[in-house]
């Protein structure tokens, strides 16, 4: 376990979206490459079952982003408290959290799985509902395997599931990184905000 992670999103600016009047720090013309061309390609799917559709709260294309520069790649699904959450890619458990309360708003109350993939990089499941995680630490999780219930803990003003890549060491002070979903239809330039997305068979 590594403390740091505990107040690893202690400062997830605003996952909260337009229910929060923050400054816009979304600067467009850094999103005109499409880092998502060959999403075919991606290692990672959509972090819920196959069958099931959300709608992008915030991406990093379109609309007000409130993840400050550090989450900058994070996306946010609007989730229903209580709804699977299923791991985006194989890896293995590197820290849980499940203790908080939902719809406290509390700083550093975030509940969470991160998962550890064999290149290096990290994936983040946050904002899950209390007593939510489905997995234990160290254990070995294949793609698509359900980790988690989604929810509303932590910095969160409306039922979301914030994900994220990083390719530091999962803790708060990792950069995320672009992530691309394989199992969806094309978003050349990342999820954008406000478009649902299908998960489709992969
Ligand atoms: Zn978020």
């Amino acid at each position: 376990m590594r403390a740091p992670t505990v107040k690893a999103f202690s400062g997830l600016l605003l996952c909260a979206l337009a229910l929060l009047s923050c400054p816009n720090i979304f600067d467009p013309d850094r999103d005109e490459t499409e880092v998502c061309a060959g999403h075919q390609n991606s290692p990672f799917v959509l972090p819920y079952p196959v069958g099931e559709t959300y709608v992008c709260l915030q991406g990093y294309v379109g609309g007000v982003n409130h993840h400050s520069e550090i989450f900058r790649y994070a996306v946010d699904f609007s989730m229903p408290i209580g709804s699977p959450v299923t791991a985006a890619r194989s890896g293995v458990v590197d820290f849980i959290e499940e203790t908080f309360e939902d719809g406290d708003f509390g700083v550093g109350k975030d509940n969470l799985v991160v998962l550890r993939h064999d290149d290096g990089t990290y994936s983040r499941y946050v904002h899950l509902t209390k007593n939510g995680v489905l997995v234990e630490i160290g254990q070995i999780i294949f793609q698509g395997d359900p980790i988690a219930l989604s929810g509303n803990s932590g910095q969160s003003r409306a039922p979301h599931l914030h994900f994220d890549v990083t390719r530091g060491d999962g803790t708060r002070e990792s950069q995320t990184i672009p992530v691309c979903f394989r199992n969806t239809k094309p978003h050349p330039r990342g999820l954008e905000t406000g478009v649902p997305y299908a998960s489709l068979p992969y």
